[in-house]
C-alpha cells in the first residue's frame, strides 16, 4: 500500500498516478485518486490496479494542482470501489487517505453515528476523517489543530494525508508506523510513503518520524507538530 501527494503549480493528476506506479512494489488490492479542480474535489477509486484507475479516471476532470492518491491493501472491509480510498467527510469537505489500521474504530463510529453521522464504507479510514471532522466543527479549530486533537483519540498505525476543499493551500500529513516523506520544491511539496514518486523534482525530503505530523502549506515552511507531546497549535 502507498500514499503520494502534491500541491504546487504543476498539474497533479500524472506526478499522482506515476507516483503510485512507483509504490506498486509495496502490494495492494485498489487505488484512487482525489483531485481539487478549483471547485470541487473530484475523486476516482476501483479495485484493481493502477493502470485500470489511470483509465477510469479519463472519464473525469483530472485537472488539479492539489491532489492525493493511494494504494490500498484492505484491512477493513473487502476490497471493492468504495471500501478504495481516498474517502470523504460527511460534509465532502474533508478527503483522506490512509495507510494502516485504526484499531478502536468501532467505538468512534459508534459515537459519530450518534451524533449523527453516516458512513458510506466499512473501512476504519472513513471512521478517522469524520473524527476529524467533527473535532473541527465542535472545537472550531483548523484543520492542522483538529487532525491532531482527532489522533490524540485514536489507537492504531497510520500514514494520512488530509486537505479541505475550502482550504485548498494546504495538506496535513500525520505518521505512527507506516512512512511518510515530504519532498520540498520551489514553492511545490510531494508527499509520499518512500522519496521514489518525486526523485525526479527534487532530493530535499523530510521523512516524518513517529508520532509526528505536518502541516504543508503553499509559500510556508513545513510546520512539524508531536502529535501527543506538542501544545495543540
Ligand atoms: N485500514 C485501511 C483500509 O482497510 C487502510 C489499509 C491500507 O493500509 O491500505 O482501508
Amino acid at each position: 500500500c502507498g500514499i503520494v501527494g502534491y500541491i504546487g503549480h504543476r498539474d497533479a493528476f500524472p506526478i499522482i498516478i506515476k507516483g503510485l506506479q512507483r509504490l506498486e512494489y509495496r502490494g495492494y488490492d485498489s487505488a484512487g485518486i482525489a483531485l481539487f479542480d478549483g471547485n470541487q474535489i473530484n475523486l476516482v477509486k476501483t479495485k484493481g490496479k493502477v493502470e485500470d484507475l489511470r483509465n477510469k479516471a479519463n472519464s473525469i476532470s483530472n485537472e488539479g494542482t492539489i491532489g492525493i492518491g493511494h494504494t490500498r491493501w484492505a484491512t477493513h472491509g473487502v476490497p471493492n470501489d468504495v471500501n478504495s480510498h481516498p474517502h470523504y467527510s460527511n460534509s465532502g469537505d474533508l478527503v483522506i487517505i490512509h495507510n494502516g489500521i485504526i484499531e478502536n474504530y468501532e467505538s468512534i463510529k459508534k459515537e459519530l453515528t450518534k451524533r449523527g453521522y453516516t458512513f458510506t464504507s466499512d473501512t476504519d479510514t472513513e471512521v478517522l476523517v469524520n473524527l476529524i471532522e467533527e473535532v473541527k466543527k465542535t472545537e472550531d479549530v483548523k484543520l492542522g489543530q483538529a487532525v491532531q486533537i482527532a489522533l490524540n483519540q485514536v489507537v492504531g498505525a497510520y500514514a494520512i494525508a488530509v486537505f479541505d476543499r475550502k482550504k485548498p493551500d494546504e495538506i496535513v500529513v500525520a505518521k505512527l508506523g507506516s512512512p511518510l516523506a515530504i519532498g520540498v520544491g520551489e514553492n511545490e511539496f510531494f508527499i509520499a510513503s518512500d522519496a521514489s514518486p518525486f526523485i525526479e523534482f527534487t532530493n530535499n525530503a523530510v521523512y516524518l518520524e513517529d508520532e509526528e505530523m505536518a502541516i504543508v502549506r503553499l509559500g510556508k515552511e513545513i510546520k512539524l507538530r508531536k502529535i501527543k507531546n506538542d501544545a495543540v497549535a
